[in-house]
Formats: C-alpha cells, sequence, structure tokens
C-alpha cells in the first residue's frame, strides 16, 4: 500500500486527494493544512467580504467529504520541515508523518509593503477565508479605503470598497492598471468601471508609509509624492510570497517556485508539486512558466495525482488558464500568459468593449478581453493548438471570430 501525503489543501491538493482515491483505492492519503477549514472556494471569498454572499456555499469540502473518502485531514497543523531521505514530513506540533510519495501543494501568502505601518489595524491582505471575514468587517465600518498593487487581486479590494460604500483611493504605480498585460485604451475601460463604483484611481502614485493613531488603526497612506490619503480601511495586494521555507535543506529546485517538469515531478524523487507555487514547464510555450489560476491549481493536482498514482509520467500537465472580473457592468477575461508576448494586436470597439491578444513567435500566447468574452473559444483553441497566426493576427481582432476565418494550419513538415 502506498503512503501518500498531500501539504495543503487549497485546490490543487484537494483535487489531487481525489484523484489519488479515484486511481489508487487501497492507498493511504493524508492531507495537511495549517488553514483551520477544508478546502474552500478562494475565487468566492471576493464575494463574502463584499458583503454579497453568506458563509455556506464558500465551503467546497466538508470533514464529512474526506471522511467518505478515507482521507486523513489534518487541519491547524503547519508542515514545520521536510526529510527527503528518511521521506518524513515534520508538523509543528512534533508529529513525524512518513511517505512514500509527497505533494507539495501550499501556494503562496501575500506579500507585505516594506513601509512602515503597513501591519496597523486595518491594513488588509487577502488570501484566506479568514481574511475575507476581517475584510467584510473592516470595510463594513470604514468611510475611507486605500488600495495598493494594480492587478488581478488588487481590484477585487477596490469592488470590495465599492460593494462596502467606502470611497476609496486606488494608488498605483505608473499610469494605469494592469500595465503589464493592457494598453491605455484596455485600461481606461477599467479605470472608468472603477469610478463607477466610487474608487477613483491615483496614477505615479504608490505608498511610501501609513500613518496610525494611538490605537495602531490605520489613518493615512502617504504616498512617495508626499500626498496623504485618509482612510481607515487599506488593502495590499501586491504579489504572492510563495510558501517554501518548509523546504529548506530539501534540495528541490527553486526559481521562485518550485520547479517541476510537465508531470508535476520535481528534481527530488518522488516529491511533486502543483497548483500556485509551480514554476511548471508549459508545453504549450516550451518554456517554463507561472500560473496563479484557481482552473490551473485544480488541473496540476490532478495531473500530479495520475502520475504519483502510476508511479510514471503518464499525463503531461497542457492547458490554457483563464481568470475573469466579475465586479464591473462589463466581463473580463484574461487567458493564457497575457503578459509574454513579444507582440500584440489590440482594438477598441466601445466605451466598455476592448481586446488584446498577445503572440509570441507567431502563435497566441495569451490575451484579455473586455466587453464581449464570445471569442475566447476560439482564441484558445488557436492557443491550444499552437496555431501558426502568420499575417492573420488582425483577423483575430474581427468582432466575432471563428476558426475557419484563419487559414488552415501550415503542415510543420515539409
Ligand atoms: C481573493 C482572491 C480572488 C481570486 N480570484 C480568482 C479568480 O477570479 N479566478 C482564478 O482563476 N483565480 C483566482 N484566485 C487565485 C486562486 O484562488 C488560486 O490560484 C488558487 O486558489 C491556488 O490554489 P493552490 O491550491 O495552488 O494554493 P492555495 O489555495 O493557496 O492553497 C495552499 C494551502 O496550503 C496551506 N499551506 C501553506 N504552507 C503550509 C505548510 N507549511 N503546512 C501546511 N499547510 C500549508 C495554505 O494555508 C493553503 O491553505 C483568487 C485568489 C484570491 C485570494
Amino acid at each position: 500500500m502506498t503512503d501518500y501525503v498531500i501539504i495543503g489543501d487549497g485546490i490543487s491538493g484537494s483535487s489531487a486527494a481525489e484523484t489519488l482515491r479515484e486511481e489508487d483505492p487501497e492507498s493511504s492519503i493524508t492531507v495537511i493544512t495549517d488553514e483551520g477549514e477544508s478546502l474552500y472556494n478562494r475565487i468566492l471569498i471576493k464575494e463574502h467580504a463584499k458583503g454579497k454572499l453568506p458563509e455556506a456555499p464558500i465551503s467546497i469540502h466538508d470533514e464529512e467529504w474526506y471522511e467518505e473518502r478515507d482521507i486523513d485531514l489534518s487541519l491547524n497543523t503547519h508542515v514545520t520541515t521536510v526529510d527527503p531521505d528518511e521521506k518524513i514530513v515534520h508538523t509543528h506540533e512534533g508529529e513525524d508523518i512518513t511517505y512514500d510519495k509527497l505533494l507539495i501543494a501550499t501556494g503562496g501568502t501575500p506579500t507585505q509593503l516594506p513601509v512602515d505601518d503597513s501591519d496597523a489595524e486595518g491594513v488588509h491582505h487577502f488570501w484566506t477565508f479568514q481574511d475575507a471575514r476581517r475584510i467584510r468587517e473592516s470595510a463594513e465600518a470604514a468611510e475611507n479605503g486605500v488600495i495598493v498593487g494594480a492587478g488581478l487581486l488588487g481590484i477585487d479590494f477596490a469592488a470590495v470598497c465599492g460593494a462596502q460604500g467606502v470611497e476609496g483611493k486606488y494608488l498605483m504605480r505608473g499610469d494605469r492598471w494592469w500595465r503589464y498585460a493592457l494598453s491605455g485604451d484596455g485600461a481606461e475601460i477599467m479605470h472608468e468601471g472603477m469610478r463607477e463604483k466610487g474608487v477613483e484611481p491615483v496614477f505615479d502614485s504608490g505608498v511610501d508609509h501609513f500613518e496610525t493613531d494611538a490605537d495602531g488603526q490605520v489613518t493615512a497612506a502617504v504616498d512617495p509624492n508626499g500626498e496623504r490619503y485618509e482612510c481607515d480601511f487599506a488593502g495590499v495586494a501586491i504579489g504572492l510570497t510563495f510558501n517554501t521555507e518548509f523546504l529548506r535543506g530539501v534540495g528541490l529546485e527553486m526559481n521562485n517556485g518550485i520547479v517541476v517538469d510537465e508531470f508535476m515531478q520535481t528534481n527530488v524523487d518522488d516529491i511533486y508539486a502543483a497548483g500556485d507555487i509551480t514554476r511548471f514547464y508549459d508545453v504549450l510555450l516550451d518554456e517554463e512558466a507561472q500560473n496563479g489560476s484557481w482552473g490551473s491549481a485544480k488541473e496540476q493536482g490532478r495531473v500530479a495525482a495520475v502520475n504519483m498514482a502510476a508511479d510514471d509520467e503518464d499525463e503531461v500537465f497542457e492547458w490554457v488558464s483563464s481568470y475573469s472580473i466579475t465586479h464591473f457592468d462589463f466581463p473580463f477575461l484574461s487567458f493564457g500568459h497575457p503578459t509574454l508576448g513579444d507582440e500584440h494586436v489590440e482594438r477598441r470597439y466601445s466605451d466598455t468593449e476592448w481586446r488584446r491578444i498577445a503572440i509570441k513567435d507567431g502563435k497566441i500566447v495569451g490575451g484579455v478581453l473586455i466587453g464581449d468574452l464570445s471569442p475566447q473559444r476560439t482564441l484558445k483553441q488557436l492557443m491550444r493548438e499552437q496555431r501558426d497566426i502568420g499575417e492573420q493576427a488582425e483577423v483575430l481582432l474581427e468582432p466575432s471570430v471563428e476558426i475557419d476565418d484563419l487559414a488552415p494550419a501550415q503542415s510543420q513538415e515539409q
């Protein structure tokens, strides 16, 4: 009987546990998480923070789910070290858990702003359900808010401010939101969306330091230009620091995340990794890539489990991810790796409709759609097929795009 140990009960760890039980019914499976609750929908916690969704629908697995599958779940348990020679996982309570095969699915922790008083009361980071509960409570009582971090998570804070009636200032470096993936035209639609929610984008800004009152509650953020923004609520989303500190000495290859191949194998025997924490070999891009999204993490967990159970390189991770934002009157979707292109084509169709496609070596590697998401199926399929777009990039900007609108793929063989 094989002993599988999974560290992390987020979507990647949980999907691996489910797959392992299906693939290897006789095995022993242990899932360890330092959170106090089993798998919940991390994507939906923002709706809770906005005050729109009660707690119940956010939970995905109750403890019975694990019992029914004979999966041993350890809540509130932090893994402190891993011994790859003895194949033992050590926990903060001094427990030693042996494994035959180990999956690391520990994700990341929001990075704290390296400025004074970034740990003040009222300054929030957003990752766990507990964070969402605190954010909700704090936003409900707040009048003014400040948001830092012009990316996909920062905008969730802007939406929380909007939904909770907090007058928000969104302090950004540079001249626009998500400047690595959006041009001025695309970003302007997002800025208008924020303004309609009562959140004002502030450009060429950021936080130099926070100010607090005598009780340690945040009262203002001061930006590098010396501008002072009063706030009793602040949301910081400047990136993730991957949870790898417990892996010191294990000998895993790291490169801002754990390096895995397309089978989710690390360089250390019988240790796999899945989810946000991986820097994986992307077979579509033909290079290492990283991806912080729910669907990708779930699929990586499943593929890792298939290969762990097979004790072989049975299945390759091949995936086009997507990440949508539903806070505004118009839909928004980013797919693939929109920041990686060496060439881009884009078009604005109306005040709320815009499209940009990132192309690398003649192939689609990602894109952003605002307003009309209908081309996503075709664009993702072209990316999956690694179709050479050649001179046809402008066709991808036609209001409606079908696979048949493009000339057939050139044969690779000459
Ligand atoms: C507010 C918010 C909104 C999001 N919105 C979207 C969205 O709209 N679309 C989308 O695709 N993605 C979204 N994401 C991202 C998505 O949720 C993540 O990509 C996904 O959940 C990653 O899953 P994971 O299993 O890799 O890691 P995680 O979900 O981070 O799980 C890792 C788990 O491991 C635990 N852990 C870490 N270290 C240890 C240790 N040493 N011992 C024991 N346990 C440990 C952690 O506590 C955590 O529970 C959002 C994320 C957040 C926070």
